[in-house]
Formats: structure tokens, sequence, C-alpha cells
């Protein structure tokens, strides 16, 4: 599903996560998922096949996102898991965030140009990912949270869930996100 300009956002109600693709140079897809055959059909009736994406990102190492990386990885995309502080695509620069708490790694991708945030598991619509996995810190979950908090975001693609598209319903989310973890 087209998000806006460069995003297309596949959701995923299974095990596995949602997978965000973005239409850039190269192409990358965010998360793979637990399924990458069912997201190729997905993304071919966005016009999109799996050889045309150059690089995949995961907001972080748990399996529900990055299964599906060997798919890709087969039909010529890299993986990119040494992310500097931007990832820029061209048409598209992306500001890399470390958010750990959910997991040690975990990072955002934010789009200030386009006010997007490829949120991960640190955030989700009204709930956070857990912090009960190992690796899992609620004080630094808290602190990654408050960082995000800054942040103007219109489109919140997040890893789990549904995507936010307006930023009356983000800003909510946000406050309540905020008051669940008393910050
Ligand atoms: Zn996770």
């Amino acid at each position: 599903m087209k998000i806006f300009d460069h995003y297309y956002f596949y959701e995923n109600r299974g095990l596995g996560s949602n997978s965000i693709l973005i239409d850039a140079s190269p192409k990358v897809i965010v998360d793979t998922g637990m399924n990458p055959r069912r997201l190729s059909k997905r993304m071919a009736v966005d016009g999109f096949h799996p050889e045309e994406i150059g690089m995949v990102v995961n907001t972080h190492s748990h399996i529900d996102h990055t299964a599906g990386n060997r798919f890709f990885r087969r039909r010529g995309a890299k993986l990119l898991t040494c992310i500097g502080e931007y990832l820029d695509l061209k048409d598209v620069c992306l500001k890399v965030i470390s958010t750990p708490g959910h997991s040690p790694g975990s990072v955002c991708l934010y789009d200030e140009d386009n006010r997007v945030l490829i949120s991960g598991d640190t955030i989700l619509p009204y709930c956070v990912g857990r912090w009960d996995l190992p690796g899992g810190d609620l004080e630094s979950l808290k602190r990654s949270v408050l960082k995000l908090s800054e942040l103007k975001v219109d489109y919140l693609l997040p890893g789990h869930m549904y995507p936010l598209t307006n930023r009356k319903d983000i800003l909510e989310s946000m406050n309540a996100i905020m008051e669940m973890l008393g910050i």
C-alpha cells in the first residue's frame, strides 16, 4: 500500500513484522518479515519485484523482522548491517536514530523532509514494543521514546500493527505512550 511519495507499507497480521519499501535509489526494504514470497506478491501489485531491491535494512535483529533477508539477498540485495548516521538514498535521506530498549541494537529511521518515522518495535500505535525479552531494558526504552517525542512526524510506520498517517493521531499516540511509561 502506498503511504506517501517513495513509501510503501506492507502490513502483516501474522507472526512476521510489517515491511516498508522505500522507492529510492537504491530501492530499500526495511524489515523483511517472515514470509518474503507473500511480501513479493504484495509488492508486485504496486509494480515492484524482489530483484529490484538493492538494500535490506533491519530496525533490529529479532527473527520476525529478519527472516526474509536471505530471500532478498539471494536476489541481489545487500544487507546493511553497519548503518552510519544517515542513510542517503539520493531521493530520500533518512536519519538513523539509535533507540535501544526493545532490543539493544534497535534503530528508527527518520525522514525529516517528509516527516516520516519508521519506528520498528520501539513505538507502535498507542503502545511500545516489549522490553522483557533478552537485551530489553525499560529505562533505555523511556529515553528512546523521549528522543522520538521531539521529532515532527506526519507518518508513523511501525514494525507491527498499522500505520498512523496524520499528525493528530501520532501526537495522541505519543502522549498515551508517555503517560503509560510515566515519562
Ligand atoms: Zn522485536
